[in-house]
């Protein structure tokens, strides 16, 4: 048995667990991290991190690294598919009063990571044990105990608190018996990837949505292994239509074709196909086990809130972690972690998420040109596009939540 109450214990390395890591280790406490992965995984996931994340992550200039080996995106767009119509921009500059990061970094989430690893690697109070896979929790008055499984077998870890930043199947979650409440979407989510100019070709911007009856595509750039960058389209794909048949080469060159036509053929770098759930855990702490990103709640990428959601997660938690442990903080504090970001989670993140699948995907005519019409009119008005900036910029809820205090029911 290793470790003692004073160590806080991580399940997962994806980019919240090493975040908390790092975080928890400026503040001069002990962490051991596990991943059950060889390294890094380098999977086309998240990548646009709205303004208030990037507040979150100006220590040590975390947030202008993510910028010097990302994109910057002030601008968003709104696009009507049949049309071809740019229904509605976007232009961050509307908060240059309300943040000092008026602009969305676009930065692939194994880049924040590594970023983040790097970091890590220096702290001597921080290990990271990468192919180490967390299979059992149990709890006492005191300590919460691990067993690890790892290449020399199956090991106990003991210490004053768990992380589950396990992601969206995670075992800390379902060891507490922690309900994930929620749905999952029947059609899944196909991402292709592709070198395919759509600023020269098409005038899109670097984060353009499309709205069309029935479907919709998140369009955005990311800056890859460097100039001049890849492009990421994401489509719904049918659960009527067989696997095989939606990530063969006929299906995407089908399936991109239909919303950017184009005389060739796309190059696609990339193919991915995701099952995508709405939901959130009924708790995000059980004693001394708090959950933070996917595994405390996981949503559609439209709108590009999940990560972010979970970096807050991060942020939060470390800030209120420190004070029960280094100044003897009330308990209570970390019941407010939870009230707190699961508050975003449903009221905002959630609720959000779904409402952007639904104006982008409308079918019924009049529903459409309803949801257009108001686009077009929030973006001809500077306060409106402003409270609307507010909100798709994370600043809105982040704002809320800071009202709450551990008196608030
Ligand atoms: C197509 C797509 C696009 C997206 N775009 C965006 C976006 O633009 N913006 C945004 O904010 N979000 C986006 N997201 C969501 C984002 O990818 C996730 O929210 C993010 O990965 C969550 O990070 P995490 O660290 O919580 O979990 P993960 O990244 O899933 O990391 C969890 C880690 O835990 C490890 N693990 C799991 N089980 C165990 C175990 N038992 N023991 C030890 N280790 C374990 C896993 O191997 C993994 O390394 C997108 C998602 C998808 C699918």
């Amino acid at each position: 048995m290793k470790g003692d109450g004073d160590l806080v214990l991580i399940a997962g390395g994806g980019p919240v667990g090493l975040l908390c890591a790092w975080l928890l280790g400026r503040r001069g406490m002990r962490v051991r991290l596990f991943d059950n992965n060889t390294g890094l995984q380098a999977d086309p996931r998240a990548a646009t991190t709205h303004p208030a994340t990037l507040e979150l992550l100006a220590e040590d200039a975390l947030a202008e690294d993510m910028a010097r080996v990302g994109l910057v995106a002030p601008i968003f767009q709104f696009w009507d598919r049949p049309s071809g119509e740019l229904v509605a921009q976007f232009d961050h500059a509307l908060l240059k009063d309300d943040t000092p990061y008026p602009y969305v970094v676009q930065c692939e989430q194994f880049k924040t990571a590594k970023l983040i690893l790097d970091r890590v690697g220096k702290m001597p109070n921080v290990e990271v044990l990468f192919e180490h896979e967390v299979i059992d929790v149990a709890q006492a008055d005191r300590s919460v105990a691990i067993e690890v499984r790892a290449a020399d077998g199956i090991k106990t870890h003991v210490g004053g608190y768990l992380i589950g930043a396990d992601g969206g199947r995670s075992v800390v979650r379902k060891q507490c018996e922690i309900p994930f409440e929620g749905f999952t979407w029947p059609e899944r989510f196909i991402v292709l990837t592709t070198p395919h100019d759509f600023e020269a070709e098409r005038g899109y911007c670097y984060r353009s949505y499309f709205a069309d009856p029935g479907a919709w595509c998140n369009c955005f750039k990311v800056s890859a292994d460097g100039p001049p960058g890849l492009w990421r389209t994401v489509f719904p794909a049918s659960s009527e239509q067989p696997e095989a048949e939606i990530m063969s080469d006929a299906g995407v060159q089908a399936r991109i074709q239909s919303f950017f036509p184009a005389p060739k053929a796309y190059d696609i770098v990339h193919r991915n196909l995701y099952v995508t759930h709405q939901r959130v855990a009924a708790t995000f702490r059980k004693g001394r086990v708090l959950l933070a990103g996917d595994a405390a709640h996981v949503n559609n990428p439209i709108g590009g809130m999940g990560l972010n959601g979970g970096i807050q997660d991060a942020a939060n938690l470390v800030e209120k972690l420190a004070q029960v442990v280094l100044d003897q903080g009330p308990d209570q504090l970390l019941d407010l972690y939870s009230r707190q970001r699961r508050a975003v989670a449903v009221d905002f993140v959630q609720e959000q998420s779904i409402a952007n699948k639904k104006r982008l995907e409308a079918r019924d005519p009049e529903l459409r040109r309803r949801n257009l019409d108001e686009l077009r009119e929030i973006a001809a008005d500077k306060n409106r596009a402003r409270q609307f900036l507010l909100r798709t910029s994370m600043i809105a809820s982040q704002r809320r939540v800071a009202a709450m205090t551990i008196n608030t029911v």
